[in-house]
């Protein structure tokens, strides 16, 4: 093993029972996630896999790799499908990576919510709630690999944040159960508002095992998609369409640029046309069609979801959020790209004038949210790689000149990532769940050598 200065044979006795591998290419295949996304983290993460790959089947393992973690002191990083874009699960320092996805039983419905582990993937976990009248109130478009789990500690927002806010606003999830990493693992609740101290951690304070989350009634949405002439109209169509509260769970715009990397789609997103991708409740959808003919726009395609495969199709949420930047990565890899908020009230007409400022170099692409209660709009634009240097000087002017926030998808820690500064709450809880510093070592700045337990 690469890492010969932990006690293997002592880890792998106190693991006994539990899975793992240590075949290398194994290993480092469980050790990437879509960093590749930013040549700049490319060059960070390229190399670093972790030492072993454990796979526990229950609960109970969880707690006994926690324990031995803790007792031979090596690091740990938690896996759940892999699909972070910030090198979110590869292990900086090596170590043990942990996978997540067998603790993927359901526990308990209620009225509006679901209790679950936290390994299980969202589309499964979703579909059951759909076979109960009920469905999740967001996810992200990587709904079919993602897991609930890696959501919470990694992700966001998505699919269902125009209607229901962002993952972090308050009654999204309401419960946690947590284990610590210590030679004699405790299990600690968080109710309500505590579960910030966790929430976006990034798998760096404590392991989740299981979650509580709201739900809502579930709707059979159309998927369809909405041309225009102009990113602008599109933009406006998008606006409006929220400002109106027309009952849609996605709004995804995208210029005309992007039809190139869609050509599955073909005539339905042609060159010359901007398009809107929704998901729409049924019973508005009627309304929905008329005020598309009233702001001149034509419906390319919409079907219900059992209605797209057989028509070629995928669900429209594959063509929103960082689907739409993978669409275009998958076929061109000079591009990399950026998580832009914008000021309020949002002015479509800056886009515009972003649009002529950056030319070939950026296309565009927004989503409608809602963060904190109120109507926010991302842009998640195709940006050509030009190294470093060019990246951050893009990064300065969209923040001075245009006032935007960048959640910069090229940095690896979680304060320059989204979160912009250090969480204490998250950083004392971490004292609690992690006292000797060994979870996914390297993604916080706010942890330092000398809060480190020293037994
Ligand atoms: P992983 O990548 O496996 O892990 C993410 C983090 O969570 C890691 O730090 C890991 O250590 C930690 N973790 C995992 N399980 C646990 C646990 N049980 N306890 C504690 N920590 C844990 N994100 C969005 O928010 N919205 C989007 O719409 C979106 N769209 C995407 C589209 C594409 C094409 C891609 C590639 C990524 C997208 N993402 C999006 C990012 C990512 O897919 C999501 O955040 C996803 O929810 C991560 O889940 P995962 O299971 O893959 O987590």
């Amino acid at each position: 093993m690469k890492n010969s200065k932990f006690d293997w044979n002592g880890f792998k006795k106190a693991i006994s029972g539990v899975r793992f591998e240590q075949d290398k290419d194994f290993v480092a295949s469980r050790s990437k996630d879509y960093f590749w996304y930013s040549p700049i983290l490319s060059e960070v993460f390229e190399n670093k896999t972790g030492d072993i790959v454990v796979i526990p089947s229950n609960q109970e393992e969880v707690i006994r790799v926690a324990e031995a973690v803790a007792k031979y002191k090596i690091p740990l990083t938690l896996r759940g499908g892999g699909t972070g874009n910030y090198g979110q699960c590869v292990p900086l320092e090596g170590g043990v990576i942990m996978v997540m996805t067998k603790l993927d039983s359901i526990l308990q419905f209620n009225e509006s919510s679901v209790k679950t582990e936290a390994g299980i993937r969202i589309s499964r976990l979703d579909d059951a709630c759909r076979e109960k009248g009920l469905e999740l109130l967001m996810y992200p478009s990587t709904r079919q690999t993602a897991t609930i789990g890696g959501f919470l500690a990694g992700g966001s927002g998505g699919c269902g944040s125009l209607r229901n806010g962002m993952l972090r606003d308050p009654g999204n999830i309401s419960y946690l159960k947590v284990v610590t990493i210590e030679p004699k693992a405790k299990i600690i609740e968080l109710h309500g508002e505590e579960i910030q101290k966790v929430q976006h951690a990034y798998g760096t304070n404590g392991i989740v095992l299981e979650m509580e989350l709201a739900l809502s009634k579930s709707k059979d949405w159309i998927h369809c998609a909405t041309l225009f002439d102009g990113y602008d109209n599109a933009l406006k169509f998008a606006m409006a369409a929220q400002e109106k509260s027309l009952d849609c769970y996605l709004l995804t715009v995208v210029e005309r640029r992007f039809s190139k990397f869609y050509h599955k789609l073909s005539d339905r997103f042609p060159n010359d046309k901007d398009a809107v991708f929704s998901m729409v409740a049924p019973e508005e959808f009627n309304e929905f069609e008329k005020f598309v003919v009233s702001m001149n726009g034509t419906i390319s395609f919409a079907f219900k979801e059992e209605d797209l495969r057989p028509n070629g199709l995928q669900p429209a949420y594959e063509f929103g959020w960082n689907h739409t930047t993978l669409q275009a990565l998958k076929m061109d890899k000079s591009w990399t790209y950026l998580q832009v908020a914008y000021p309020q009230p949002f002015d479509p007409n800056l886009v515009m004038k972003q649009m002529e400022r950056y030319g070939e170099d950026i296309f565009w692409h927004h989503e409608m949210a809602r963060m904190g209660g109120h109507v926010q709009i991302f842009a998640l634009p195709l940006v050509k790689s030009r190294g470093r240097e060019k990246m951050y000087e893009l990064i300065d002017e969209l923040e001075s000149k245009d006032h935007c926030t960048i959640y910069d998808p090229h940095a690896y820690t979680i304060e320059d990532g989204g979160m912009k500064e250090i969480d204490n709450n998250q950083i004392e809880f971490k004292k609690l769940a992690d006292p000797y510093g060994l979870m996914n070592p390297g993604k916080t700045r706010g942890w330092k050598d000398e809060m480190v337990k020293r037994d």
